[in-house]
């Protein structure tokens, strides 16, 4: 990979773009094709380096069924215009032109064949073709705004009139996430939506992780459900907690001390073929419920939920339990497990247009730093691209 790296004054710049992730490669190339003169900063030593790790290693980079509802924020009708003006369909043209090779694999959602490079190299030769100016190793020490932004680093001045801020999320700090993004929208006068790991694994309180944390490595298909938003997907013990797409999914909706839900035996009648028979007892309930739970699973959950006799309230007090056991996790992994940071830059005083602020003139957020997070399956890049794009067109 070879990139432009400039360590002396820059020349002046139409448009400034802090951070070569997601949402900034793609507003620097839409930006520079647009003939605007553009310097995109980056702090790491390499462009993309959360693309790079998602979707295991092979970038799930959008889902073909994005609707407004795959996205959580206080302003629920923010992120529409934005998505319904750069599509899953938009990215797709330009995989498509780079010759990516990519496999839809559930849900709509759309991952590489071979590996998440395809995607940063894709991003990176766009914003070649389009003249775009990347400055890596790139430390802001300060932001002023006079005429223009003028932005102090480690290796130059950079300045333009118009500063577009694509930091991201807190999440993984170890691949250089920062709260740079939030610490500048205050320093302009935005509120932030107070933010929380999301899409992260969940950690037992100490009586759970007593009966469960042994189960570690088993999975199973449940309906997880917190605050009222439910995910029909597979859950996974780990050794602290649980995890998989339906934990991840209700995570961004949980809040600590509250409690979540698992239907365990999802539209299943578990007892039926019990309650139906003479013979009821303990190794007829374990036979039934190993018929849809994996046998470790289904014996740890007999030895502190058997029927306290096998008559027909007992048993359906036992398919109750069995649709929702509910538990009040302790904590969630935090932003070192978290694939994305719910909560952000408050919509209220930004453009759902163009992501432009309300109160700045020619300053912009895009991407993860805004109050916008997607459900698990490509959401959030399309978030991602979606934003990013507007903010360019604007330009
Ligand atoms: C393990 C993991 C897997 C994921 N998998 C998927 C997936 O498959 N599909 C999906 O849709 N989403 C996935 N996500 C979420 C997705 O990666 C993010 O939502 C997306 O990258 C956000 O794009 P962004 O451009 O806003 O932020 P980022 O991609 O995080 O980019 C922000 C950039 O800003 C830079 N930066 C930060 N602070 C500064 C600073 N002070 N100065 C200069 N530069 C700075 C960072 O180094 C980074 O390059 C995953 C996340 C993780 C952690």
């Amino acid at each position: 990979m070879v990139l432009t790296y400039y360590h002396l004054v820059s020349p002046s710049f139409d448009v400034l773009v802090l951070g070569a992730g997601a949402a900034g490669l793609l507003c620097a190339f839409e930006a520079g094709r647009r003939g605007r003169r553009v310097a995109l900063l980056e702090h790491a030593d390499r462009i993309g380096k959360k693309i790079l790790i998602s979707g295991g290693g092979r970038c799930n980079f959008t889902n073909l069924h994005t609707t407004p509802e795959n996205f959580i924020s206080a302003n629920p009708h923010f992120a529409k215009s934005a998505l319904a003006r750069f599509t899953p369909d938009d990215f797709l043209a330009l995989v498509n032109k780079h010759r990516i090779p990519y496999h839809e694999k559930t849900l709509g959602q759309l991952f590489c064949d071979h590996s998440a490079s395809d995607i940063t190299n894709l991003l990176e030769a766009e914003c070649r073709a389009a003249h775009v100016q990347i400055f890596l190793n790139t430390r802001i020490t300060a932001v002023q705004r006079t005429t223009e932004f003028v932005l102090h680093s480690n290796s130059a001045e950079f300045r333009a009139p118009v500063l577009i801020i694509a930091t991201g999320g807190l999440s993984i700090p170890k691949i250089g996430a920062t709260s740079f993004g939030y610490d500048l929208a205050r320093q302009f006068g935005h509120q932030i939506v107070p933010t929380r790991p999301a899409l992260v694994p969940l950690l037992f309180n100490r009586p759970d992780s007593r009966r469960y944390a042994e189960l570690a490595g088993v999975s199973m298909e449940v309906i997880a459900t917190a605050d009222d938003n439910s995910f029909r997907e597979k859950m996974l013990f780990t050794h602290r907690g649980l995890s998989g797409p339906a934990i991840l999914q209700i995570s961004s909706y949980w809040e600590k001390g509250l409690p979540i839900h698992l239907d365990l035996a999802p539209q299943r009648d578990a007892t039926a073929s019990l309650r139906a028979s003479p013979h009821r007892d303990l190794a007829a309930t374990r036979k039934v419920l190993q018929q849809f739970l994996p046998n470790r699973f289904a014996g740890r959950w007999l030895e502190f939920h058997t029927p306290p006799n096998y008559t027909n309230p007992s048993l359906a007090a036992f398919e109750t339990q069995l649709h929702n056991w509910t538990l009040v996790p302790a904590d969630t992994e935090g932003y070192e497990k978290a694939e994305v940071t719910a909560g952000g830059v408050d919509t209220r005083q930004l453009s759902s247009k163009s992501m432009a602020s309300a109160l700045v003139p020619g300053l912009f957020f895009i991407g993860e730093v805004v109050d916008v997070t997607g459900h698990l399956g490509g959401f959030n890049f399309q978030w991602a691209w979606a934003s990013a794009a507007a903010a360019a067109r604007s330009l």
